[in-house]
């Protein structure tokens, strides 16, 4: 199935709390969208790999997605081999993405700083002929890089206004994992405190300020970008 956008994150939920207000708007605007999660997230203090699974089967019904897989590669431990790159462009090839979007490269969690430079490289030798896997090459036009818990100035803004309420529920999806008011014997940990939810939507709210819209996901790119009308972008 050829995709419009490709979806990788580290873990499970990574691709709903950093962009899912983005994946929900793009699928609204007709785009075909789908989400690789490169590890089960099995490393997790809360929850377990199959429920997780579970989990991520929920939330992508939630926003709509096409199609959902893993990678397989162990939690903890996304190694910047040849045969992770591998994995990781069989998958390009398999969807032939126009874009494709990535952790970005800077983040406190190792997976997701290993996981950024492993999706861009492989993003580059998908388009390479000689590495040969039995499908298409493709290299996608654009990789643009969702940014995680650390602070960076975005190169721009998405405006997810409308699709917050989404986001949100497609999060809670992941009950393992979140603050649902429920009793717990899972260790208690600073994503499932109650808080955390402020932080979502104080994040959003943040962000979408920054462009002048009530709720907001920030990306980065490493390119620059062309406007072919600058009176209808800014006024
Ligand atoms: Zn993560």
């Amino acid at each position: 199935m050829k995709l419009d956008v490709l979806v990788f994150a580290a873990h499970p939920d990574d691709a709903e709390l950093f962009c899912g207000g983005s994946i929900a708007k793009m699928i609204n605007q007709g785009y075909r969208v789908g989400i690789v999660d490169l590890t089960q997230g099995e490393l997790g203090s809360r929850g377990s790999a199959s429920v997780r699974k579970q989990e991520a089967g929920e939330a992508a019904k939630i926003l709509g997605i096409n199609v959902r897989e893993n990678a397989l590669i162990p939690d903890g431990n996304i190694e910047l081999t040849p045969e992770n790159r591998l994995r990781v462009i069989r998958f390009i090839r398999k969807f032939q993405p126009e874009i494709v979007f990535a952790p970005y490269r800077e983040d406190r969690h190792p997976d997701h700083v290993h996981a950024s430079q492993l999706i861009s490289e492989a993003c580059f030798c998908s388009g390479l002929v000689k590495i040969k896997t039995d499908q298409k090459v493709h290299r996608p036009k654009q990789i643009i890089y969702y940014l995680n818990h650390d602070l960076t100035s975005p190169s721009f803004v998405a405006d997810i206004s409308d699709f917050f309420g989404l986001k949100l529920k497609a999060i809670k999806a992941y009950q393992s994992q979140f603050y649902s008011g429920k009793k717990s014997d899972e260790p208690e940990t600073f994503i499932s405190s109650k808080s955390f939810w402020d932080f979502i939507e104080t994040r959003a709210r943040f962000y979408g300020n920054l462009a002048g819209v009530r709720y907001g996901e920030p990306f980065f790119i490493t390119s620059v970008i062309k406007i072919d009308n600058i009176f209808k972008i800014f006024a």
